[in-house]
């Protein structure tokens, strides 16, 4: 906190109450915060019961939200009323840690009212309206009884019925985009009516009353979805809204999602600096491995063709689509290995990582991803779903593998597992602050994953080997160009022939992949920018930070106060490290 103001603070408190110290008030002002901040998450779970099921706080799981104007009213009233709650505490009087969670909190719901009502992506993003993993995530918690849950879960499937009839109320002037999607995953959510809770209920010890009845309610649910299906495919819509939301919105979104010090425009020009730079030291690379790879070829006179043929080259070494998952089970326990041997960071080995093939209900945007325990569920899992090859041709498969080669694939599991986003997780629900932990900044989490990419590398993963450092470029100069990808796209109108090019010809991707990228910036918007200003906020932290310790700097003891304080955005943590 700034000297100053303690000063002021604490002159004020003297005067108003002369026998006290000032100090004790202090700690006053922060026990009545974290009082509120207990109020506060309470009300938050009813007021969000499926939000409360997915961190593991299991008291609203019967309750299924109808999403009509009275809940809109509802929601737009319980931030107002915490925003002026929020705003009757002395930011400055709070302590470092309380006055981080006063942020995350002013934002989340700020972030809310702006999301209902301007982004409003309820009457355009058809794929909202998806209960399967709030389901999913109820049957699938290991915390109380399969029965009580399935006892749940009947009283949750009655509003089934009224969500899809409010979700079609909504529904004014959808994208093609988001309807296509909808379509596709809300497919995929039908297995767990069908199929996953039915069989559950089957095994389960419930009387042939209760049996009966959750498995009325799952046909009923089927019939409400596929009912919802049938809405969006016949839906008149001849002039949809287009998927990119223009600049206004664009800056607000990537403010408020972001948190970052930087704009959206300033981390765009330092992405596109990044990519020049990147280009420089990928040709470098790939000169110094030509004689290796190519000796007899000559060597072309344009530099990204240079790089591209070493790519390639590099690009057949892969494995087999059947033993694509089974190769990511086997790197963990090295990484593992390679960071003990180092003392990067230390990993908890109590708590293990369960790689797994992505659930049907998630198929749709992402190809691995991780899935955490929420707060509530310290013992519960973490999961590393890996998306499935089965219905790709030979050819789409040998696209996606040569993409995911021998390299990159130790990349990917560095980014998504460890010391990654696993590790990155597993100490965020150890932080102190249940804020934090709930209100994760999705630029701090990927940042995070993106930093320790590097980070290995330059403690020698692999030998420091020049192949490896190759694709690690490569690997990065997705994360820049996904940047600049959003930002194009988002505010600048490129077209796709354009995004493309950027993505094949500049970042050097398979087709199959480049694709793919454009699908999820055709369906996201600003989460794309989230890895590259993270990790460029990391990478200054970490470089301000070292300046600052000199020769007691220790990297060990960075990544792990670092991490310490939640998943908080990487501004707060700097004002937190380095002081103001
Ligand atoms: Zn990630």
């Amino acid at each position: 906190m700034n000297r100053f103001f303690i000063a002021l603070i604490g002159a004020m408190l003297m005067a108003a109450c002369s026998n006290q110290n000032p100090e004790k008030n202090k700690v006053n002002i922060d026990d009545q915060f974290n009082q509120f901040k207990e109020r506060f998450v309470t009300a938050l779970w009813k007021q969000y019961p499926s939000w409360a099921s997915s961190v593991g706080f299991h008291d609203y799981d019967s309750i299924l939200t109808i999403p009509n104007s009275i809940e809109k009213e509802a929601t737009l009233l319980f931030s107002q009323k915490y925003l002026d709650s929020l705003q009757s505490f002395d930011l400055n009087a709070l302590s470092a840690n309380n006055k981080t969670d006063f942020y995350l909190i002013k934002n989340n719901l700020e972030s809310t009212i702006w999301y209902t009502k301007e982004f409003d992506s309820g009457s355009w993003n058809p794929a909202e309206y998806n209960i399967g993993g709030s389901f999913s995530e109820i049957l699938n918690t290991n915390q109380y009884a399969i029965e009580d849950r399935l006892r749940n879960i009947t009283i949750k499937l009655k509003n089934v019925g009224a969500y899809y009839e409010a979700a079609k109320n909504n529904i004014t002037n959808p994208t093609k985009e988001h309807t296509d999607l909808a379509v596709s995953q809300l497919g995929g959510a039908l297995s767990v009516f069908e199929t996953d809770i039915p069989e559950a209920t089957k095994a389960s010890k419930l009387n042939e009353a209760e049996k009966n009845i959750i498995v009325e309610r799952c046909k009923n649910a089927v019939a409400a979805i596929n009912g919802f299906i049938e809405f969006l495919k016949a839906l008149k819509n001849e002039h949809p809204r287009p998927f990119n939301i223009g600049k206004d919105l664009y800056f607000k979104k990537f403010e408020m999602d972001i948190q970052s010090k930087f704009t959206a425009n300033e981390i765009y020009q330092r992405a596109l600096k990044r990519k020049k730079e990147l280009h420089l030291k990928m040709y470098d690379a790939a000169m110094a491995l030509w004689p290796k790879y190519l000796g007899k070829v000559k060597t072309p006179t344009d530099s990204l063709t240079v790089i591209r043929l070493m790519i390639d080259k590099l690009s057949v070494n892969h494995t087999h689509r059947d033993s694509f998952q089974s190769e990511i089970e086997k790197q963990i326990p090295k990484l593992i290995e390679f960071i003990k041997q180092k003392d990067l960071i230390y990993i908890d080995p109590s708590k293990p990582l369960v790689v797994r093939k992505e659930p049907a209900y998630m198929q749709g945007v992402a190809g691995a991803s991780i899935s955490s325990p929420g707060p509530y569920d310290k013992n519960g899992n973490t999961y590393y779903n890996v998306g499935t090859l089965a219905n790709y041709s030979a050819a789409e498969a040998e696209s996606y593998l040569k993409e995911y080669n021998d390299y990159i694939l130790q990349i990917l599991n560095i980014h998504e597992a460890i010391p990654g986003h696993y590790t990155q997780l597993v100490y965020s629900n150890n932080s102190p602050s249940l804020i934090k932990s709930l209100f994760g900044n999705g630029a701090m989490i990927e940042g995070w994953a993106v930093y320790t990419e590097l980070m290995m590398l330059e403690n020698d993963y692999v030998n420091n080997s020049p192949e490896m450092w190759l694709m690690y470029y490569k690997w990065h100069l997705r994360s820049v160009c996904n940047t600049i990808l959003d930002y194009s796209i988002h505010v600048n109108n490129m077209s796709e022939k354009e995004a493309l090019n950027l993505l094949m010809n500049e970042a050097f991707q398979q087709e199959a992949e480049a694709r793919g990228k454009y699908k999820r910036v055709s369906l996201t918007q600003v989460q794309l920018c989230s890895y590259f200003t993270g990790f460029t906020e990391i990478y200054d932290l970490r470089e301000a930070f070292k300046k600052k310790q000199g020769n007691s700097f220790k990297l060990k003891q960075f990544h792990e106060q670092f991490l310490s304080y939640g998943s908080a955005p990487v501004k707060y943590i700097s004002e937190a490290m380095l002081g103001k």
